[in-house]
Parts: C-alpha cells; structure tokens; sequence
C-alpha cells in the first residue's frame, strides 16, 4: 500500500531506515545528554526518553515528569535531534507539544479513545504502539481515530504482546509487521526491547522486524544498563546499540536493493 510521508523533524520515516534510540526514561540531564551525544555520533537522529512512565507497581520510579521538561529540550536543541516521549494523559498535550516533535502512545494506553482524539486535532506526529493485547485490527482501527481527527502524521510500532510464554518478557509479533505493511498506509517501527524483555534478544528481535519489513526501530539504550531506574533487563549499552544499529542498517539496505 502507498504510505504516508512521516517526517520527526527532518527525519523520514516512511522512505528511510530509521532508528530510534534512548532511555527508557530520562533520569536526569546528565544522564540524558550523556547518552544523546553518543548517539548523535553514530548516525542517530531521534531520541527517545520517558518523561511520564506508567509502572505496574505504583511504587516503582514514575518519571521525572515536567521536571524533567527544561532538560529535554536542553538536550535536544543542543544536538539537534527530535525527540518522541510518551504522553499519559490528554492534559499533559499543552504542555508537552512544546518539548516533544512526536507523541508516543504506550501499549497501555493505546485503547484509550479519548486521548487518540485529542492528539487527532494536533498537528505533531504520534507513534501508537500495539497494546499487548490488542489484535492487529483493533491497532489499525486505534490509527484511524488519529486520522479522523485530522492527524495523518502516524508512526505504527510493534513492540511485543502477551502470549503463554514466560521467558521472553513479550512475544514480538513479526507477523503484525509484515502485516501493516501490506496492509496500512503508515509506516511500520518495531520495538525489540520491549518485545523481548531481554538485552540478549533484542539483536536478533531487531534484526527480524527489519527482516519481516520494518522500515525503522525504537530501541532502549542506556549508559550503564544494570542502574536503569527503569527496563534494566532490556536495555542495550551504546557499545551493543552500535552493532545492532549497523547490522540492521545493512540488513535494511541489503533488502532494499533485492
Ligand atoms: C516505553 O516505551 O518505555 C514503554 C513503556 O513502552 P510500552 O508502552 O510499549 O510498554
Ligand atoms: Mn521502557
């Protein structure tokens, strides 16, 4: 199917490999620029770092939330990079279309109508993420409350479901990629870190999302992975990210050219 221009500022998402890359959350400034620069060096273009984290302990880290907001953009116009951070709640929109150049919409919320409607109205880009239970129709369907309201700027992500499997921490649905990207008109970025769980599989995940036809990634990185305040057992640290980023850059451009 044709696909819709995505662009995170410069970047394009729907006619170049694009990766994604940062922290599950934004711990601090530091912390932030710190990964941010790394990766501004090996050739990455959009950041990622959770502001608002929705945890399933209420007890565990929940974000720096607007504290956090000054750092972001600190960061980010200093390298010159986009950044995507999830939103939470419909409040937070204001606020937030000042800080962010995407809108992520988390598995947990991806069900949640009334949000879908109000980032409808925005003029920023959303990259909706398959809830864990979410059949891939009720996630395509989950987009078109997104283009009703007027937004056509929608990144799909693909980032694992629940199935009886233990060991892994999701199963990432490589079928759901191949899938969208047949069949829907936005482009299709997969999540290996969260679709696995595990720092040692994400490689693998990453290289067979781009393999079953995903035209980018969000992946998890963190300077020092075992003190992630949050998604420490997904998290690559820049030395993996760089094999990872190069070996499915290749794959990618390897397929592009059969
Ligand atoms: C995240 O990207 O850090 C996140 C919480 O993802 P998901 O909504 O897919 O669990
Ligand atoms: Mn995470």
């Amino acid at each position: 199917m044709k696909k819709q221009t995505v662009k995170i500022l410069n970047s394009d998402f729907t006619n170049d490999f694009q990766v994604i890359a940062g922290p599950c959350s934004i711990e601090s400034q530091e912390q932030f620029f710190t990964i941010a620069q790394e990766l501004k060096n090996m050739g990455i273009k959009t950041l990622r770092g959770g502001l608002f984290k929705l945890r399933t302990r209420p007890n565990a880290f929940q974000g720096h939330g607007q504290v956090a907001y000054p750092w972001a953009i600190e960061v980010k116009k200093h390298l010159g990079m986009g950044f995507v951070s999830e939103i939470t709640d419909p409040r937070q929109i204001d606020e937030m279309s000042d800080v962010v150049d995407c809108f992520q919409v988390g598995a947990r919320n991806m069900y949640n109508y009334d949000l879908l409607k109000e980032l409808g109205k925005q003029k920023i880009p959303v990259l909706l993420k398959r809830a864990f239970s979410a059949t891939i129709d009720e996630w395509l369907y989950a987009s078109e409350y997104l283009e009703n309201g007027g937004n056509n700027s929608v990144l799909l992500c693909e980032r694992g479901i629940r199935t009886f499997e233990t060991k892994t921490r999701n199963t990432l649905d490589v079928n759901a990629i191949s899938y969208a990207k047949m069949f829907s008109k936005y482009p299709i970025i997969s999540d290996p870190s969260h679709g696995t769980g595990r720092s040692d599989l994400v490689e693998y995940g990453a290289l067979s999302s781009v393999a079953a036809g995903a035209s980018g990634l969000l992946i998890e990185v963190h300077n020092n992975p075992e003190e992630a305040l949050s998604d420490k057992d997904q998290a690559l640290n820049l030395e993996q990210f760089k094999t990872v980023f190069e070996k499915t850059t290749k794959l990618y451009q390897f397929l592009k050219e059969q």
